[in-house]
């Protein structure tokens, strides 16, 4: 990382602004039709040849969304990517391009630009987009990345956050709470380390959580699988702040409520025995955790038959009346627990 002694440190200077964006971006490829001018021009030209264009934007700070105490720059480029392109997935498009701009401290090396844009560059070949233009900017205090991604598709594909209708069934993808796991471990041993730098970090058999953390992927495979399945969602949300506070937002947009089982709740065994080991409700996790990254969509009732034994998707609810409310129906009994997207005092308490 920016302590690494192996690091050979060019100024950022040495390059001068146009040498350094040329620099970090010489080896991305054009990939998609849809772009017909790229970095370059004034402005990058893209053909959404007849469709509708859906367009989201992230902007990552150090010291709020992401500490280089213990986070790769590559992981960071690579992830600062894929939560972008998780937003395209869950309106149900594929994304095809991004502009990334950077604000960056001359504490900064040329090299740990170069890990970053590293990182961009792997998720731009994994998921297909093209890299189509950016900004770059001096920062007086730590890095920030914003990117912007888009991508291009007919309506009737495109699925909102406001389309559930009482009935339909409440449907995630993957598993939830890893990621919240993982950065557990990371501030635990990065604890360790500044208390003790000769300590060597614990993180052997906790690989999976760790990678939920930091190399999430994004979901642009499930409107595939829905295509092959025949189903549209009726509505969609990407997983990045928690399932508590994503159902809430279904909620709001679609104005109708919902019953989530806590038995349903899909949860990898590594997470469960992590959150044990912290003390912590796996079931608060799973909730409240976020940055899992997975999709949450509704369906009609009358797909139930075709998803009801996929193995990607888990059915964890369904949408009631707005009037009836959020709830969790907890294990084992018919006891009704509010879905807040503040706490889970009650849950927090609960052993
Ligand atoms: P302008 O001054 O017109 O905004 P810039 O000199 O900032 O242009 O950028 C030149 C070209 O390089 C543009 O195509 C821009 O989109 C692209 N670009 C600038 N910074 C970055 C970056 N960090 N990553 C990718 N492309 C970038
Ligand atoms: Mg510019």
């Amino acid at each position: 990382m920016l302590e690494d002694k192996n690091m050979i440190k060019t100024p950022i200077s040495a390059l001068g602004e146009f040498g350094l964006i040329k620099h970090l971006t010489q080896s991305f490829e054009i990939k998609n039709p849809t772009t017909k001018t790229s970095i370059g021009d004034d402005c990058a030209v893209i053909d959404p040849d007849g469709k509708k264009m859906v367009v989201t934007t992230d902007c990552l700070a150090e010291g709020v969304h992401f500490n280089l105490g213990y986070v790769p720059l590559k992981h960071l480029g690579y992830k600062a990517v894929v939560v972008n392109l998780s937003d395209v997935a869950a309106m149900n498009v594929k994304p095809s391009q991004i502009l990334v701009s950077i604000a960056v401290s001359n504490r900064f090396p040329v090299e740990a630009l170069d890990e970053i844009y590293a990182g961009i560059k792997l998720a731009c070949d994994r998921y297909q987009v093209d890299l189509v233009g950016g900004d770059t900017t001096s920062s007086n205090a730590g890095l920030v990345i914003n990117i912007t991604a888009i991508g291009m598709e007919v309506e009737e594909e495109i699925v909102r956050r406001s389309g559930a209708k009482p009935n339909d069934l409440l449907v995630v993808t993957g598993d939830l709470g890893g990621a919240y796991l993982g950065l557990q471990i990371l501030e635990r041993e990065h604890a360790v380390f500044l208390a003790n730098p000769n300590m060597q970090p614990e993180m052997e058999g906790y690989d999976y959580i760790l990678e939920r953390q930091l190399k999430p992927e994004a979901r642009t495979d499930v409107k595939n699988i829905l295509k092959e399945l025949g189903i549209t969602p009726t509505s969609m949300i990407d997983v990045s702040d928690g399932l508590a506070s994503e159902v809430l937002h279904l909620s709001d947009q679609s104005k109708v409520g919902f019953r989530l089982y806590e038995e349903k709740l899909p949860m990898d065994s590594l997470t469960v025995t992590t959150a044990e080991e912290f003390n912590l409700n796996p079931v608060v996790c799973a909730m409240n955790g976020g940055e899992d990254y997975e999709l949450l969509m509704t369906i009609a009732p009358s797909d139930f038959e075709k998803i009801k034994n996929h193995p990607d998707f888990s059915i964890i609810g369904h949408a009631v009346d707005a009037e009836q409310g959020n709830f969790l129906v907890l294990r084992g009994s018919n006891e009704l627990s509010q879905i807040t997207a503040q706490g889970w005092d009650a849950f927090l308490n609960r052993s």
